[in-house]
């Protein structure tokens, strides 16, 4: 087999879980890896465009991993703004409920400026080391060697680490095959947040602010699920951000626009449609997240199958990833801990 780069280890993927890895191999003296990317940009299920996060935004105290990691990198969180009168719209034909949900709920922190400065922070010393649009394809364990076959060549390693989420490596070829019940293990992890739909409103002005409206609007009924007040805290951008109804998915993007703001407008008022730009965001046809058999899931899937925790390949094959994770999996510490993991198990095995 031709070799097109080698290198001790391979990490696949460069969310926060492949980076967190490559931030510990590094912090620990180790930088013989290279990353492979699929996407055209670094992050995985994290992604902020123009101060909105599209992908992951909000963690808690009790997310041990992430604080540790954001202390680690000096970066600062902040509070989910949450003062004055949200929405809670029951029937949407019936008049919404308005309640103060600020001395109520448990602390809600997002990181300043957005989430994709700790994916910033975790890339800044291995650039040189993600190979983007690199698509894998096929993972094959041959005696000494593992080859990671991709869209832009073969390359080896000793070891691969990979953070594809478990369901789509589950449509991987493995040569030769991993045994059945990994292969079943991953075909039944859901890939949290897979079904999402999120929109994002960049305003001149946080009107529903000056309006002591919190700018949250709760709701299973309508266009939108969720909605939040998402300025930045530096007070340079004002927006907001939420989950869209998945009966949207298959409306024309010109009608799905349309009815949100309808919505919004009827909760928020008419200064919704002085929107300076809309984003939105639909990660089931996002094929580094999502697969064509997806289906949605409204409980919370179990994570952490012990099977992940394994090496296959004779010990060159490790699996990470939130999904993985026993700690919080789905979420971003969950993605966290498990880079860690995995970092410490190729120092460790060494
Ligand atoms: C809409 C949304 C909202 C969320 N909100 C929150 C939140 O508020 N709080 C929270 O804690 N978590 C939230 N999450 C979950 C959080 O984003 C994830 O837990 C975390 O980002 C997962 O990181 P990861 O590295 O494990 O996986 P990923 O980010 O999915 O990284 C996997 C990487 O592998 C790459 N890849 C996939 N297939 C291939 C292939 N064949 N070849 C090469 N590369 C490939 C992908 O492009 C990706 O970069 C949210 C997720 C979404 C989608």
């Amino acid at each position: 087999m031709t070799k097109k780069l080698n290198s001790k280890y391979i990490i696949i993927g460069a969310g926060l879980s492949g980076l967190t890895i490559a931030y510990y191999l590094l912090k620990n003296g180790e930088s013989d890896f290279i990353i492979l990317e699929g996407r055209d940009r670094v992050g995985g299920r994290i992604n902020t465009k123009d101060g909105i996060d599209l992908g992951a935004t909000w963690f808690q105290n009790h997310h041990s991993n992430l604080n540790e990691l954001m202390d680690s990198l000096m970066l600062n969180k902040f509070e989910q703004y949450s003062k004055g009168q949200s929405v809670l719209v029951y029937n949407t034909m019936a008049p919404a409920h308005y309640f103060e949900s600020h001395q109520i709920s448990p602390s809600a922190y997002r990181i300043e400026g957005g989430s994709a400065t700790l994916i910033e922070a975790l890339t800044k010393n291995v650039k040189n080391k993600i190979k983007l649009n690199t698509t894998i394809l096929e993972l094959i364990d041959d005696s000494q060697t593992i080859y990671v076959k991709t869209n832009q060549g073969v390359f080896s390693a000793e070891k691969v680490v990979s953070t594809i989420p478990p369901k789509l490596s589950a449509t991987l070829k493995f040569t030769p095959s991993l045994p059945e019940n990994i292969l079943h293990a991953m075909e039944q992890t859901h890939t949290w947040m897979s079904n999402a739909m999120k929109i994002g409103l960049v305003f001149k002005k946080p009107f529903w602010r000056n309006k002591e409206l919190s700018g949250t609007v709760i709701g299973q009924v309508g266009p939108v699920i969720e909605l939040y007040d998402h300025c930045s805290n530096d007070g340079r951008t004002y927006s907001l951000m939420g989950f869209i109804n998945e009966g949207l998915r298959d409306v024309s993007p010109e009608q799905r626009k349309e009815r949100i703001l309808e919505y919004l407008e009827k909760y928020l008022g008419k200064e919704i449609r002085d929107y300076i730009s809309y984003f939105e965001k639909d990660w089931s046809k996002d094929q580094f997240t999502s697969c064509e058999n997806l289906k949605s899931v409204y409980m919370s899937p179990q994570y952490g199958n012990p099977l992940f925790d394994e090496y296959y390949f004779n010990g060159k094959l490790l699996f990470s990833g939130t999904e993985t994770s026993p700690e919080y999996g789905g979420y971003l510490d969950g993605a966290v801990y498990s880079g860690i993991n995995a970092a410490k198990e190729l120092l460790n095995r060494d």
